[in-house]
């Protein structure tokens, strides 16, 4: 990426067309929120839904409203309320002293909905749940009216009042919108809007026993708010026309528009919550924060950066189009971020001994290394010795074409010493490699200065009496494609391989968080749940190597 986009409120789309469109004519300063519904931690989806809603607030220097959507009394846990706050925080977005609850709104929707009833625009009907779905009608014909529909209002405000206090069972009465029985929009045939739940709830307890539904609530929460803009996912397209009429019919002021847009969908990803928490209950994964997990927490601590997500919700727009975006663009921008930022060092992560035959036994010298190719982070000085540790794949006993690394008879660089040639091998009794000897060059000294001869491979090394053994964690999907299972995807065994590696002692005191490209082997962070001091565990955030190309 060449320059930083950062700010997916920025970027030009539809939404602001909209906005703009708004602005100047009834809208001065525009607000927008971010409604989760508690009931697990967010995701790289959310994280979509974040970054637009607080980045078009920033971008228009409004507001965004963090609001707690749990007008549900069923499963909702203050884990949940305060990790989604951690991870909004992470990511950079600050809802200042505008953190609410739905449920605080409850006595005010109650009310609300006790006007639409004196306007005639609600009636309390007694049809059961199915009853109201076989009425509902289909695309082709129109629903059938409700024989309740045309009570008094008198009558339906004594039994509305009467729901409220509890004097009838779960699903006996419904409280449902007036609205047209024969529209062509099914969401406008009388839709419920409170219904009967005797089941207690995780902040109000039992004071409430009717609960508001989605259609009804989230405008009114929005209203309440003075939201000018509430953005959504596509799935709303269809409710819009419920809540345009919702906003218009109850007693309150603020008119706010609803804007969709299509939800984040990542290849080989599984992001719905109730698949995550099925996989943390279920101990399939390390947590919720399990490194291999889409979610945020997850992401965070497998070392993605909050600019890196930023970025890459910037750089993924907003559509109308459902769409699927390829993983490794998201793995691009943790790279871009990550290169001019950390260290580059020394880690082996396979490795093999290669012992320098001609290099004294018991001498040891110490060598600089730059810590960025850009040498803009200084050097260090590493140790060098007869015997070293090198990647098992640096060395092939017949190598291909173009293999430019050792095999007997070439010469490699060593990064930051010397040339060495190789000059033999040893096996085991199944034929693996176990030692490689090479020769090395006294002339060769850091290499850089010397233009005698020229090497086509370099590779990365540590001194086999200084280097730490450290656990690292290399990462491949979690899930893989499986035409049995439900979902079309089951968990893939080779997700998490933990290995011990050889590094420079100085990673030893890499704390949690820590950042580092391991040279060739990619960028890593510091586990934040399992290393200690002096014992850092590696996850490797991503590789190298990359598939997606950005051509902007
Ligand atoms: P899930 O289906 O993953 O459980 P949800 O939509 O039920 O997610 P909410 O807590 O209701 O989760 O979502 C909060 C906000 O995040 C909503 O405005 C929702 O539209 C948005 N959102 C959820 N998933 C995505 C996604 N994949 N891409 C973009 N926005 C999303
Ligand atoms: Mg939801």
């Amino acid at each position: 990426m060449s320059e930083t986009i950062n700010n997916l409120g920025e970027t030009g789309n539809f939404i602001h067309e909209a906005i703009k469109e708004d602005l100047g004519s009834h809208t001065e300063n525009i607000i927008t929120r971010f409604p989760p519904e508690p009931n697990g931690y967010l995701h790289i989806g959310h994280a979509k839904s974040v970054c637009l809603n607080f980045g078009l607030a920033q971008y228009y220097k409004g507001k965004c409203n963090l609001r707690f959507d749990d007008t549900n009394p069923a499963k909702e846990d203050v884990e949940y309320v305060n990790s989604i706050q951690e991870d909004i925080k992470w990511l950079g977005f600050d809802w200042e002293d505008r953190l609410f609850y739905a449920s605080d709104y409850f006595e005010r929707m109650y009310e609300l909905a006790e006007g639409l009833i004196e306007d005639g625009y609600a009636f309390v009907c007694d049809m059961s749940a199915e009853e109201i779905k076989l009425s509902r009608g289909s695309l082709k014909e129109p629903g059938k009216e409700s024989p309740y529909r045309n009570r008094s209002i008198e009558e339906n405000l004594d039994l509305f009042r009467r729901m409220r206090k509890g004097e009838f069972a779960d699903g006996e009465k419904t409280l449902r919108a007036k609205i047209d029985m024969s529209s062509p929009n099914i969401n406008m045939r009388d839709p419920v809007i409170y219904r009967i739940s005797h089941k207690s709830h995780h902040s109000t307890g039992d004071k409430w026993c009717i609960y508001p539904m989605y259609d009804y609530a989230h405008p009114v929460e929005d209203a309440l708010e003075e939201i000018t803009h509430s953005i959504c996912t596509m799935e709303f397209e269809d409710h819009r026309p419920l809540y345009d009429w919702v906003v218009e019919h109850v007693r309150l002021k603020a008119k706010p528009r609803q804007i969709e847009f299509a939800k984040l969908n990542l290849t080989d990803t599984i992001m719905g919550k109730r698949y995550l928490r099925n996989l943390v209950e279920n101990n399939l994964v390390d947590g919720w924060d399990d490194p291999r997990l889409c979610t945020i927490s997850g992401i965070r601590r497998r070392g993605y950066t909050p600019e890196s997500i930023r970025n890459f919700c910037a750089m993924v727009g907003v559509s109308k189009a459902n769409s699927v975006v390829d993983i490794a663009q998201l793995e691009y921008c943790i790279r871009e971020d990550l290169q001019p930022k950390v260290p580059v060092m020394h880690a082996v992560l396979e490795p093999i001994k290669l012992v320098i035959t001609n290099y004294p036994e018991n001498q040891s010298e110490e060598l600089p290394i730059d810590n960025h190719p850009s040498g803009e982070m200084g050097e260090r000085k590493v140790t060098f010795s007869r015997e070293l540790y090198i990647e098992a794949s640096d060395f092939m006993i017949e190598p291909p074409k173009k293999y430019f690394r050792l095999f007997v008879g070439n010469e490699v660089r060593l990064k930051g010493a010397y040339f060495v040639t190789c000059t033999g091998y040893d096996t085991d009794e199944n034929g693996k490699v176990t030692t490689v000897y090479a020769t090395y060059d006294p002339k060769t000294k850091n290499g850089l200065n010397f233009t005698e001869r020229k090497v086509k491979g370099t590779i990365h090394w540590v001194d086999a009496n200084t280097a730490k053994s450290v656990k690292v964690n290399l990462y491949e999907n979690l899930v893989i494609p499986d035409e049995n299972s439900e979902t079309g995807y089951s968990l893939n065994p080779e997700s998490l391989k933990t290995i011990e590696a050889f590094v420079e002692p100085k990673l030893i005191e890499a704390v949690a968080g820590d950042r580092f490209q391991f040279m060739r082997n990619g960028y890593f962070v510091a586990d934040s749940k399992h290393s200690k001091e002096g014992a850092p565990v590696f996850n490797r955030i991503v590789s190298l190597k990359s598939s997606f190309k950005n051509n902007k």
